[in-house]
């Protein structure tokens, strides 16, 4: 156990650790472009020099520690050096920040205030570059912004091993460019490289210029794209900057998705279906509830259901692998001993979506199987001979196989054909409008909040289990 001493503070390292994982593990704050602790060091920003006694300035992040160091991250020269690295990186950066879609969270921005915050010395003009370059569907470029981090590239070289991205030529003309017949619009990771530029470059096709991140907020919530269960904050307007004069729509729509770092399940990465999260949960709502396909009030049908229930010899429910620990809970506890309850699947993999690999994506395309499974079995949902009443609850059941003659309840968030068809239909909250956990494969429980109100109309599964456990009136 090497001991340094940082700014005159004795600290023990580990052995084998740079004097940058030291600081930062010990509260000593060093400023980084390049450097991310997931990806090799390239060193290549300088912005992490110190200055260590007797060996003058270096660069943090590739220096081993070794026993006795005096190192200074705060010294005149070091400061000194800060400064002049951000005159260099600065030298043809724009100043788009009224524009760009990182201010706000840009690390160029900060450091510059905070270690420069003067007017570039130079008299050239600055290089223009390519303003907006196509790298895929999703991603567009800012060749200006670039500071030539090297990050994205490593990203696709060592992470996500698309090798889609690539430096051309050198310089103050180096751009980074796509690798020929390697496009990134096929890396399923590639958005991940928009959270790790630390500039404005790299930008989002969805988010870009729809918003300024001051007027967000980050909700804790877990993708429900696939048995992985990455954990992820869903971005959306604060209520104190809810519009009132343009599109109110805006104030209950997700903004972005980006990943919570969580070292038990998803590291700090997500998939591209995870940042399309607007795509599952913004599908048109389900809000009335219905008898036969008529609209009625929410006593009434679950009157209906409760009647249906007290009537049936062999109901069988089919329960939902997207239902919360806490719903699932509620199902057992309330209707538990009544149906005949079957773990059923509601999402199979999309036509053109990658069903599996070794990163993080997962061939089970729903968030709570280890839930439901250990609350209920694995066997296969069956619907007997002799079933009368069959409980749906949410997608993935085909109506054509219902058994003959056999009465319907189902529950669902969508407009779905479907929903008219079953005898009484009841619409029910969304993840996002709701507290509770989901179990991911490895038996990992993750928690989700609520960011939006919920509809008026739409019920909370474990209410509505509730609600039907209740005795059903008798009728003189
Ligand atoms: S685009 Fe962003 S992440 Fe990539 S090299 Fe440039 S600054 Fe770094
Ligand atoms: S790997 Fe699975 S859980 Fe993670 S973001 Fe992608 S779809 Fe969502």
């Amino acid at each position: 156990m090497p001991e340094i001493l940082i700014n005159g503070q004795k600290i023990e390292a580990r052995a084998g650790q740079t004097v940058l994982e030291v600081a930062l593990a010990n509260g000593i704050f060093v400023p980084t472009f390049c450097w991310h602790p997931q990806l090799s060091t390239a060193g290549n920003c300088r912005m992490c020099l110190v200055e260590v006694e007797g060996r003058g300035l270096d660069i943090a992040c590739n220096m081993p520690v070794t026993a006795g160091m005096n190192v200074f991250t705060d010294s005149a020269e070091v400061k000194a050096h800060r400064k002049a690295m951000l005159q260099f990186i600065t030298l043809n950066h724009p100043v788009d920040c009224g524009i760009c879609d990182k201010a706000g969270e840009c690390s160029l921005q900060d450091y510059h205030y905070a270690y420069n915050g003067e007017s570039s010395l130079s008299v050239e003009p600055k290089v223009r570059s390519t303003k907006y370059y196509n790298l895929s569907s999703r991603i567009l470029l800012d060749n200006e912004r670039c500071i030539l981090c090297l990050r994205c590239t490593r990203f696709t070289h060592e992470v996500s091993k698309s090798m889609a991205l690539g430096v051309e030529r050198r310089g103050d003309v180096s751009n980074i460019r796509p690798v020929a017949d390697r496009p990134l619009g096929e890396d399923p990771y590639s958005d991940n490289i928009v959270d790790l530029c630390p500039v404005g470059a790299l930008q989002s096709r969805t988010f870009l210029h729809k918003t300024r991140v001051w007027y967000l907020k980050a909700t804790p919530s877990v993708c429900p794209g696939c048995e992985r269960g990455c954990t992820v904050q869903i971005w959306h307007r604060k209520p104190e900057w809810y519009v009132k004069a343009l599109d109110p729509a805006q104030n209950t729509t997700i903004a972005r998705v980006t990943p919570l770092e969580n070292p038990a399940v998803n590291g700090p990465w997500i998939c591209n279906k995870g940042r399309d999260l607007a795509r599952i949960f913004e599908r048109k709502r389900a809000v009335e509830p219905m008898l036969k396909g008529q609209p009625a009030t929410l006593e009434a049908a679950l009157e209906s259901a409760r009647e249906l229930i007290g009537a049936a010899r062999h109901p069988v429910a089919l329960l939902s692998n997207w239902g919360s620990n806490e719903e699932l809970a509620a199902f057992q506890q309330y209707l538990g001993a009544v149906f005949t309850a079957h773990v059923k699947c509601d999402a199979e993999p999309e036509p053109g979506e990658r069903v599996e690999d070794d990163l993080l994506i997962r061939a089970d395309k729903n968030p709570n199987t280890a839930g439901a499974r250990a609350l209920f079995g694995a066997t296969p949902p069956l619907l007997p001979e002799g079933t009368d009443l069959v409980l749906v609850w949410a997608e993935g059941f085909d109506f054509a196989t219902l058994p003959r003659g056999a009465r319907t309840i189902s529950l669902n968030a969508f407009l779905r054909p479907e929903n008219g068809h079953a005898d009484v239909f009841l619409p029910t909250t969304l993840q996002t409008e709701r507290h509770g956990h989901y179990t991911n494969f490895q038996g990992v429980v993750s928690e989700f909040q609520p960011c939006f109100p919920r509809p008026a109309g739409a019920a909370d599964a474990e209410a509505l289990f509730r609600a039907l456990a209740a005795p059903a009136r008798v009728h003189a």
